[in-house]
């Protein structure tokens, strides 16, 4: 893994002492392994690209936690010495915070800006799940606890061999859909489907259209 020293501050700070930068630049390597058969070649397409960037946040934003609340996350603090970070906007589970949802990728064409769109939701859906079934301190070393946090991890690892190759908001979110279905029978459900479809990502979405309509078993 390559780091590198950023440029923004004199004097340079180097993006190997920043926990959440490290874990973005970790998790690249987590997500072209295990995405479409291991060929390492199948997060190529703008989209595709664009969830790795997303993956590599929400990872990020899961390994800062330090108790269960889920407070707004903004990644590249320390490297830019900005409280702003280097996103457009924080994570945030208040829609005026950070409003993005599936139909602002329409407008982007840049890697990092369609993960910001991607790792939006992801944070959404965590907030659901720690919100459901709480929060634990061990996560990190304990993969073995029901808790919300744990189950995210699970799901975010599962679904990741479960998509085809050059993955779509729409199949990424189908393939966490189905990993709750392999390893929980399903059991959130309804609560993956309501927190993709407040971003817009719902069961009609398509072509970067939003759509708000979960399942009707969840309604
Ligand atoms: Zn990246």
């Amino acid at each position: 893994m390559r780091m590198f020293l950023w440029d923004l501050t004199n004097p340079e700070r180097d993006g190997a002492l920043e926990n959440d930068v490290v874990s973005h630049e970790n998790t690249h390597g987590l997500t072209n392994r295990m995405t479409g058969g291991g060929t390492g070649r199948c997060l190529q397409s703008t989209e595709a690209g664009g969830l790795g960037e997303g993956w590599s946040d929400a990872f990020a934003d899961w390994v800062e936690k330090s108790d269960g609340t889920v407070p707004d996350f903004v990644m590249g603090q320390y490297v830019t010495n900005d409280p702003a970070g280097i996103r457009t906007h924080p994570y945030s589970t208040d829609a005026s915070v950070n409003p993005l949802r599936y139909s602002s990728v329409k407008q982007l064409n840049e890697v990092h800006n369609i993960g910001e769109v991607w790792a939006n939701m992801l944070h959404n859906v965590y907030a659901a799940l720690v919100g459901a079934h709480g929060w634990s301190a061990t996560a990190r070393t304990d993969p073995t606890g029901s808790e919300g946090n744990v189950v995210f991890l699970h799901l975010f690892i599962d679904a990741l061999p479960l998509q085809p190759c050059n993955p779509t908001f729409l199949t990424a979110r189908d393939a966490w859909i189905q990993a709750d279905q392999n390893r929980y029978g399903g059991a959130n459900k309804c609560t993956l489907w309501k927190a993709f479809a407040s971003r817009g990502l719902g069961v009609n979405a398509k072509n970067h259209n939003d759509d708000s309509t979960v399942p009707s078993d969840c309604q």
